[in-house]
């Protein structure tokens, strides 16, 4: 939707313009998988798909929000009192933004919110992490708060850990404050530090959601985390980020089988990501195919987060693209999607694979999104 027809919108269900639009990005992650709340690294990129949040200051405390995407569903809650859940399961993420930043002393006055997103929800692009952005932006501009986008991707994170009860890392937040155009960013989880790496031209992102249904995922996402914090401990480490393999291997007696299997899952994830750095600067498609092979292999032998479905669609590009792409699991796994890096002209090949050879053998229909890497966090005035 353009920005006139948002507009538009706004002001027929606020009765007066909106000041301003904050704009946020989904994401796909190139490589780093579960590094990120151990202080690792990773390599994402912001997408075209973002999500814009039309805004105005009000004259009381109250929180009015609607989403386009939600049409029959509004929300609305007061700054005055302690911010809780509600009854909107959407309107909760804006709810969990105003919390943690009146949590942290932020005076805010109340604000009408509307909503419009392209970003697909629940496709593993992070749709919630756009969303805590804009809204985190709308805030951060109306009450001149003064917030760079580090900082409002750590709110961002903050409303999901403590308010959404996700126990998320950064990545999502801080890919999708701080992206940009035609460009990864290669963030330091433990530092905040970003730095880009520009993706070559004829490089393109092809990303497969598989359809997958999730469910009961979240005790063993917990689980996992306990591994990797038992796995760190035991080897006298604050993370895995200050961990080796040859660390692991001096305490593998102490370790239970999951402790292992996750902690060598992440260390060797680590190096990884610094290896395909490199090979996307140099625009080594060889060498990124092999990291992003053994990433995937990793995540199903040592993480064990991948699924028969998701196995099979990077099988399937794997063989349709043979040397000439990089295929792996991409996102929170059990399900969700793929990411191919492939030339342009091998698009239709990977879109007649996955026809000919997806929904026969694992009874669903996939989605296939050609994106470019967008800019991230935006305020237009
Ligand atoms: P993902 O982040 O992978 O897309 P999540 O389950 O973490 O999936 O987040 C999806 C949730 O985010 C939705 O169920 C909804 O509550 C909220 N959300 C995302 N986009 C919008 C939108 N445009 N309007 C309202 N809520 C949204
Ligand atoms: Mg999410």
């Amino acid at each position: 939707m353009n920005l006139e027809s948002l507009n538009k919108k706004f002001e027929a269900i606020f009765s007066c313009k909106p000041q301003g639009i904050a704009s946020s990005p989904g994401r796909v992650n190139i490589i780093g998988e579960f590094t990120d709340y151990n202080d690792g690294f990773v390599l994402p990129c912001a997408l075209e798909f973002n999500t814009k949040v039309a805004f105005s200051p009000r004259a009381d405390n109250q929180v009015v929000v609607h989403s386009l995407q939600y049409p029959n569903e509004k929300d609305n809650f007061s700054l005055s009192t302690d911010i809780t859940q509600g009854n909107s399961q959407w309107g909760n993420y804006i709810r969990a933004v105003a919390f943690v930043l009146k949590r942290s002393g932020a005076q805010l006055t109340g604000i009408n919110l509307l909503i419009e997103s392209n970003v697909p929800q629940g496709a593993g692009l992070s749709s919630s992490a756009a969303l805590e952005v804009a809204v985190g932006g709308a805030f951060n501009h109306v009450n001149k708060l003064g917030l760079n986008e580090q900082a409002l991707a750590l709110f961002g994170q903050q409303a999901e850990n403590d308010f959404m009860d996700c126990q998320c890392g950064i990545m999502d937040q801080l890919i999708s404050a701080k992206g940009q155009v035609n460009n990864a960013l290669l963030i330091d989880c433990e530092s905040l530090e970003t730095s880009s790496v520009f993706l070559p031209d004829d490089l393109s992102l092809v990303i497969i959601n598989s359809n997958y249904p999730r469910k009961l995922v979240e005790s063993e996402y917990n689980q996992r985390r306990i591994d990797c914090e038992q796995a760190a401990k035991k080897m006298s480490v604050n993370t895995l980020r200050h961990s080796t393999i040859k660390m692991l291997d001096a305490v593998k007696k102490d370790l239970t089988i999951n402790e292992y299997k996750r902690a060598h899952h992440v260390i060797t994830e680590n190096i990884r990501v610094i290896k395909a750095t490199d090979a996307l600067k140099n625009n080594d498609i060889g060498s990124l195919r092999e990291q992003m092979n053994e990433s995937h292999q990793s995540l199903k032998n040592d993480f064990e987060v991948t699924v028969p479905a998701t196995d099979g669609l990077v099988e399937i590009c794997k063989e349709a693209l043979q040397e000439r792409g990089a295929v792996r699991m991409t996102g929170g796994g059990f399900g969700g999607a793929i990411i191919c890096l492939c030339r342009a002209e091998d698009i239709a090949v990977i879109r007649k694979a996955v026809k000919n050879n997806y929904a026969q053998n694992f009874n669903l229909e996939a989605s296939i999104f050609v994106c470019q890497a967008g800019e991230g966090l935006t305020i237009i005035e």
